[in-house]
């Protein structure tokens, strides 16, 4: 749907878009076609945060497996279920992302398949989505996320720049991440304030979950300030289990968080795991 098309449709509905929750459609044919091919989502089960008037969620039904699409919007419910009527593999969930139980998704619609993961993200709650997509251990094969720029920074950070943190190890770690094209404001209605890109996360066979991961990240980021060994106090039961715990894996106690790469973290929270030493 291009700018025209996407007008009319919320005319026909009496909408505008609701900038509280970050309604910007996007209205740029190329790049719908460029991030349903890069989505991967073909013959798989697939999730789309924020479906909005279902500028991609149409093709992407045609493409997967099964669709499940969570819209927090009630009146774009509205919208998709008539855009979708007829359309057998799809469920729409009115309902917030951040209220979703994904195991529960997974057993039941997905029947026990890993599954992709497409947004174009509403920008005010990108981090809580994004962290909640990295934290959770559902095994996602993809994600092909459209966020803003300075958000997407955060994925590709080296250690010790402004903005590496938990978000960026979790997704170093689990995935393979590569950008895939920018966006002006222009390919929306309204434009927004702020360019966008797109990028691709592609989980690393590899790389086993860890749950001790999440919060080991966020007590040694909890102060940037702090060094390690003061940060992560509190998740050992004394300080020599702590010392203990980041000989075995080569990590100076005096480091801060934002200086060790994210193999060292993985190392940290394997031990953790591994020994039951907290
Ligand atoms: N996918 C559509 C597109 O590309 O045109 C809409 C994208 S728009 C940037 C973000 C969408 O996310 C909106 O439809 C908005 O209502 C929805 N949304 C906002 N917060 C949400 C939440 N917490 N859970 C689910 N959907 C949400």
């Amino acid at each position: 749907m291009g700018i025209t098309e996407t007008k009319q449709l919320l005319g026909e509905f009496g909408l505008t878009p609701n900038k509280a929750l970050g309604q910007n459609f996007l209205c740029d044919e190329s790049a719908v076609a460029r991030i349903l091919d890069a989505a991967d989502a073909d013959g798989r089960c697939a999730l789309e945060i924020g479906p909005g008037l279902g500028a991609l969620t149409l093709e992407l039904a045609k493409r997967a497996k099964k669709l499940a699409a969570v819209e927090i919007d009630a009146a774009l419910v509205r919208v998709l279920e008539r855009r979708l009527s007829g359309v057998q593999n799809v469920r729409l969930l009115h309902s917030d992302f951040l209220k979703l139980d994904l195991d529960e998704l997974k057993a039941g619609f997905f029947g026990g398949e890993a599954f992709c993961v497409v947004a174009n993200l509403p920008y005010y709650v990108t981090t809580p989505i994004c962290m909640a997509l990295l934290s959770g251990g559902h095994s996602i094969l993809s994600m092909t996320l459209m966020l803003q720029k300075e958000a997407a920074e955060r994925f590709f950070a080296p250690p010790s720049s402004r903005v590496y943190g938990p978000l960026t190890v979790l997704a170093q770690h689990g995935y393979a991440v590569e950008k895939l094209l920018s966006l002006s404001p222009a390919a929306y209605y309204p434009a927004p304030e702020v360019d966008s890109v797109v990028i691709r996360l592609v989980k690393k066979e590899s790389a086993a979950y860890l749950s001790a991961l999440p919060p080991l990240l966020q007590a040694a980021f909890s102060m940037r300030r702090k060094t390690l060994f003061n940060n992560l106090k509190p998740l050992f039961l004394s300080r020599e289990a702590l010392l203990n715990a980041l000989s075995a894996c080569e990590i100076d106690p005096g480091a801060r968080a934002e200086a060790l790469p994210a193999e060292a973290f993985a190392r940290l929270a394997g031990y953790m795991e591994e020994s039951g030493e907290r």
